[in-house]
């Protein structure tokens, strides 16, 4: 099976371009799909101080015989956790979950705009980086706005932004933004949690192709230059949504699939979320 290409993010280091996502997998079930995810090819694996699920990944991890550099491990500092040393302490109890002493890449969850402190959390996240306890470092759910002000008053540039993007959100706007400052975009609920695999325009394409609706849904995420992270704990689609590398989508199936789009999320607004944070 061919494995998913690798990006290159801005500070050097490569990251596959398709992983595997762990949101809402229960602490005690995580680690039978991550074990299945790596037999499957998957090496780049998306979890969460906020999943409570670290533990279970970093064992997974650990038994599975591969080595470390060829794995890539995404967590998050929860919204509870911002300001400068509460987030050197977090990302300690992350990685101490994890079991790893140097973690791929670390973001800050959520920009938590009502307790302003993301840039004070984000000079923490630099810190890890110059303390080599990171590879890099990066936002998730981080608006243009939020950027452009992170780029000016602070100085490591934020690889990646890993933001809800799918078919039904499809985010042109920001993604253009995201490009032109050498940012990867990383698309979360990249299946929209699966709620927009009936639609009619993606279940042609899928007929066409002879490919399910969310090989073709991942397949136009990986054309775009989206880094993905499809979630799924049933063994067959685990390997369905990896098996997305042989085949490829035309320029207006690619256009059709991004027509279907609107600017209605299906996940929180990142302006107002603010589950955890101590100023609620
Ligand atoms: P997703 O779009 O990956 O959808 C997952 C759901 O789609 C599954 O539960 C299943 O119901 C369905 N599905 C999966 N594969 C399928 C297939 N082959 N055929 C039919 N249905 C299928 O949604 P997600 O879990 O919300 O997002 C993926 C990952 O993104 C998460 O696990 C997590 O790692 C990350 N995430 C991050 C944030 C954030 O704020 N940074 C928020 C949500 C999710």
């Amino acid at each position: 099976m061919a494995q998913p290409p690798m990006i290159t993010l801005s500070n050097g280091v490569e990251m596959p371009q398709l992983g595997f996502g762990v949101f809402q997998v229960p602490a005690d079930e995580v680690y039978e799909p991550v074990t299945l995810a790596l037999e499957a090819g998957y090496r780049l694996v998306d979890t969460a101080a906020a999943y409570r699920n670290e533990e279970g990944v970093g064992k997974a991890i650990a038994n599975s015989g591969i080595a470390r550099d060829e794995l890539f491990v995404t967590t998050k500092l929860w919204n509870a956790d911002h300001g400068f040393s509460r987030a050197l302490a977090a990302f300690e109890r992350s990685a101490e979950r994890l079991g790893l002493d140097v973690v791929d890449l670390y973001l800050i969850h959520w920009p938590l705009p009502v307790q302003d402190d993301y840039v004070e959390t984000w000079r923490a996240l630099e810190q890890l980086y110059h303390d080599g306890r990171v590879r890099a470092i990066g936002l998730s759910n981080f608006t243009e706005q939020q950027i452009r002000r992170l780029r000016s008053e602070t100085e490591v540039v934020p690889v990646l932004d890993q933001v809800e993007l799918h078919p039904g959100f499809p985010q042109a706007p920001l993604r253009s933004f995201l490009t032109g400052e050498g940012i990867a975009t990383e698309a979360w609920s990249p299946l929209g949690q699966g709620e927009i695999l009936g639609d009619g325009v993606i279940t042609r394409i899928a007929a066409e192709h002879g490919r399910t609706p969310a090989q073709v849904v991942l397949r136009w995420h990986i054309e775009l230059g989206n880094i993905v992270i499809p979630k799924s704990v049933t063994p067959e689609r685990i390997e369905e949504n990896i098996a997305v590398f042989d085949f490829e989508l035309g320029a207006d199936e690619i256009d059709a699939i991004t027509a279907i789009g609107s600017d209605r999320r299906q996940g929180p607004d990142p302006e107002q979320f603010d589950l955890g944070a101590r100023s609620q």
